[in-house]
């Protein structure tokens, strides 16, 4: 049973803030740090457990010193940049099938404020909890490293890095509780998004993102899984049908996201790529991105290429010849900061970026055209049309549509492709791609029955 959201604001000076940087990024400025990677996870592991139903009271163990710990960090950004960073600590007190009596789950989140759209909001996410073997398990060791120390320090070090940036967008850095009592702190993000009006684009929620060395005896360090929904969670039946009209099962902004993601790496990380996996989680499984998706926001699960499950969730042991648990010496750092970079680099792009065009239109059935239609995004400096094949994983065919809302692709049948659009800024720098509709919207209209989408026809 969920009591009501707490919100608590801790600390915040945005009008202090002055000018750090330009208001566009350049990627060379974002180099995480290996060393603070190792740092960050090695104070988290020093907390012995930060199981949810561990001791909150003590200052030096347990999951209340490991939050207050997390909060230091941040404060200790902002201060870096004058007052930047507004804390904010949502809390829920709970129980549930993993929850025996009352206990309160709190989220630490670090909010930098956008300078020309802070309504549109960007957020990395890692759960700060960790377990052993039994969930109910409050006392044995549980360092946590890998899963999901390893998704904190990514979410650390970008707030140390972007922190010395504006954006156009708001930024916001998720500390997460309770992912492993039932994705909890997920939801309390999610409710807390929802009661602050936040225009979410996009949730990168980072779990269990630090280990190269997988169970079969491979070593992966040149690529990272991003998985995505193909089809929103928050579909509704009018939205269900549009989808299959218009053939867009794969194309939900979650997915978008990916794809935008893994251009990210293309252009800016040689010798280090996304593979994207179309599908929300792992095989029957979920993290803190379920919570934000069934809310209707954009987001996906980035995670480590080949997991190790000796390294996960087990009672620190030896049996057999092998080492059991979530050890610090399980994390590969250089690893870990090629994925950090990849989360901030993504996030600085989309804060730099404007938002998708609103309100995508597509028409052309039954003629030999395709025309697409859309609204002003703020910032946009113009906007282009991609399209792919159906079976294409990515997009890979474009036309510049310069500052016009419209563009028709003449003599490209609407039938054969999917089609989509994305808004331009300054630098060139692009917004993920929308297709049409309620399906693809990444800011969907209010729910009063109206759909948005193609026609219905019925030749
Ligand atoms: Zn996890």
């Amino acid at each position: 049973m969920r009591a009501t959201i707490l919100i608590g604001l801790l600390a915040g000076a945005a009008a202090m803030v002055p000018a750090l940087a330009g208001a566009v990024t350049t990627p060379g400025d974002i180099q995480p740090d290996p060393a603070h990677l190792k740092a960050d996870i090695a104070a988290l592991v020093r907390f012995g457990t930060r199981s949810s139903l561990s001791d909150a009271t003590s200052r030096t163990q347990g999951i209340g010193a490991a939050r207050a710990w997390a909060r230091a960090q941040f404060e200790a950004d902002s201060a870096a940049c004058n007052g930047c960073l507004t804390l904010m600590t949502p809390q829920v007190v709970t129980t549930g099938k993993r929850i025996p009596s009352p206990t309160v789950f709190q989220d630490v989140l670090a909010i930098q404020k956008g300078d020309t759209d802070p309504d549109r909001v960007v957020i990395i996410s890692g759960h700060i909890d960790s377990r052993v073997s039994h969930i109910l398990d409050a006392t044995s060791p549980a360092p946590g490293a890998d899963d999901d120390g390893s998704g904190v320090a990514a979410v650390l070090e970008s707030a140390r890095l972007l922190s010395r940036h504006r954006f156009h967008a708001t930024i916001i850095y998720a500390v997460l509780s309770g992912e492993e009592q039932g994705l909890i702190g997920g939801g309390v993000l999610a409710d807390v998004a929802k009661a602050m009006g936040w225009r979410v684009e996009a949730v990168l929620n980072n779990d269990i993102v630090g280990n190269t060395h997988g169970l079969d005896g491979r070593v992966v360090d040149d690529q990272v899984r991003v998985f995505s929904e193909g089809v929103r969670a928050d579909e509704t039946a009018a939205m269900a049908a549009e989808r299959r009209r218009s053939g867009t099962e794969n194309d939900a902004p979650s997915r978008e996201l990916s794809r935008y993601m893994a251009g990210v790496a293309a252009a800016d990380m040689p010798g280090f790529a996304v593979r994207q996996i179309f599908r929300a989680d792992r095989f029957g499984r979920g993290g803190d991105q379920s919570p934000m998706q069934a809310a209707g926001f954009p987001a996906v699960r980035v995670t480590e290429a080949d997991e190790n499950y000796t390294r996960q969730h087990q009672d620190l042991r030896t049996e057999n010849g092998v080492a059991y648990g979530d050890v610090l010496s399980g994390v590969d750092f250089a690893y870990l900061a090629r994925v950090t970079r990849l989360d901030a680099l993504t996030l600085a792009a989309l804060a730099d970026a404007p938002p998708p065009p609103a309100e995508v239109r597509i028409a052309g059935a039954v003629t030999a055209d395709t025309t697409l239609s859309w609204t002003a995004a703020p910032g946009a400096s113009g906007y282009r049309v991609w399209w792919r094949e159906t079976t294409a994983p990515a997009w890979t065919q474009s036309r510049d549509a310069g500052d016009a809302y419209k563009l028709t692709l003449t003599g490209i049948n609407i039938d054969d492709y999917v089609f989509g659009v994305a808004a331009v800024g300054e630098g060139g720098l692009s917004s993920p791609v929308e297709v049409s509709g309620s399906v693809g919207a990444f800011f969907p209209p209010p729910r009063n029955g109206a759909d948005g989408g193609i026609p219905q026809r019925s030749n």
